[in-house]
């Protein structure tokens, strides 16, 4: 789960990071207020959960009072990358010297937290990772020991050669290695950390991503998901608690078990074809649940055809094969479909389909071609 800004910069600033002063409002008036209270200038940002806010104009440095009500206007309602805006952190401006990065995230790859902190912050971090990688430092946690003071300290050196602000780095990366675990984030981010003329080190932005696994025992975080920030199919995927992650491809892909869903876009890539979708919708035949995937999957324009992949083990086939002819029945198919379940039941499954009027294939890989073809428009 995404959390704004503002959210990031309360739990921040709970740490003990400094942060500026701010407040999240949804309307002009507010706004005034706000930047009446904490005086100019002040910085108008746009919450969404999206990067690149500043160059996409949904952040305004704001200097005099009197502009204010125009640019929190122009930037409530904005669009930014087919998000509107509709909450608005409007915070202390602060003078910048100097912008770093410094973030950490969980590296699957390697099992481990690692840091990566950058003296070119700023800007999109990794167009410095693939223009400029030597301008990239990395540090990886080892499990054992845990996170050392010394390993904040060399960090931030590779940011400043002031002591003071060597040792004021040091604190905030210290802080937010904290944050990071107290919040069960996958990634916390402060892009950038600045500097100010009178030597000052702040975080003015602020990213943590919190691993969703995680929200049952983080219940002051779980409150804070906004549902105005999510897709529809994303709140509908979670409703109805299925495993739902959007991918570019044609293929809407209705699977049950992660480790099939998974194969499925294997062998879909395989046959040229490309998934639109991971959808897992788990052991359960409910055509509540099938439903609530096929209105996840055509709410994406781009997919073209939808494989069922279902194997019945303790889920029996023909349960399932009810679960699908419901749905069709409530609401037919406005796209060519291709059905596969192999397992427990399947020949009944086979007829129940059959009846209703839809071919029930066996073997993954006929079904996976036939998808690909229909979505090519051959079928
Ligand atoms: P992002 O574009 O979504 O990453 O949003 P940021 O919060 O990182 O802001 C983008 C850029 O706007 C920063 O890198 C700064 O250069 C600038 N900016 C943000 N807040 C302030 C501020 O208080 N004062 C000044 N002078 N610039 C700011
Ligand atoms: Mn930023």
């Amino acid at each position: 789960m995404k959390v704004h800004e503002y959210q990031a910069k309360d739990i921040f600033a709970a740490h003990g990071i400094p942060v500026p002063e701010g407040v999240m409002v949804e309307t002009v008036e507010e706004a005034v207020a706000v930047a009446k209270r904490i005086g100019v200038p002040v910085v108008l940002k746009s919450q969404v959960h999206v990067g690149g806010r500043g160059k996409a104009g949904g952040i305004k440095l704001v200097s005099k009072l009197e502009d204010v009500p125009k640019v929190a206007g122009d930037i409530l309602g904005m669009e930014i990358k087919g998000l509107t805006v509709k909450k608005l952190l409007v915070a202390k401006g602060v003078e910048i010297e100097t912008e770093c990065y410094v973030g950490l995230l969980l590296d699957r790859a390697k099992k481990r937290i690692t840091w990566i902190v950058s003296a070119a912050g700023g800007v999109d971090i990794e167009e410095v990772a693939a223009n400029e990688p030597e301008k990239i430092v990395k540090l990886t946690v080892d499990p054992t020991i845990g996170f050392r003071n010394y390993q904040a300290r060399w960090l931030a050196t590779k940011l400043y050669s002031d002591p003071a602000q060597v040792k004021a780095a040091a604190s905030i990366i210290l802080k937010l290695y904290q944050a990071f675990l107290d919040s069960d984030s996958s990634l916390a981010e402060i892009n950038p950390l600045i500097t100010t003329p009178e030597g000052e080190v702040l975080a003015i932005d602020a990213k943590l991503n919190i691993d969703d696994s995680a929200l049952y025992r983080r219940q002051a975080i779980a409150e804070m998901r906004d549902l105005d920030a999510e897709t529809p199919a994303e709140i509908l995927a979670r409703e109805q608690s299925l495993s739902y992650v959007p991918l570019d491809g044609e293929i809407g892909c209705v699977v049950n078990g992660a480790g099939l869903a998974m194969a499925t876009m294997d062998v879909i890539q395989h046959y040229g074809g490309s998934p639109a979708n991971f959808l897992d919708i788990g052991g359960s035949s409910n055509p509540e649940k099938v439903i609530a995937a096929l209105d996840i999957i055509t709410s994406d324009p781009k997919v073209k055809a939808i494989l069922f992949n279902i194997f019945g083990g303790i889920t029996r086939c023909d349960d399932v094969a009810m679960g699908i002819k419901t749905a069709f029945e409530r609401k037919p198919p406005t796209i060519p479909i291709v059905i596969r379940l192999t397992g427990t039941n399947e020949e009944k499954a086979s007829e129940i389909l059959e009846e209703a009027g839809y071919t029930a294939l066996t073997v993954m890989d006929e079904a996976v071609i036939a998808a690909v073809e229909a979505a090519r428009g051959g079928k």
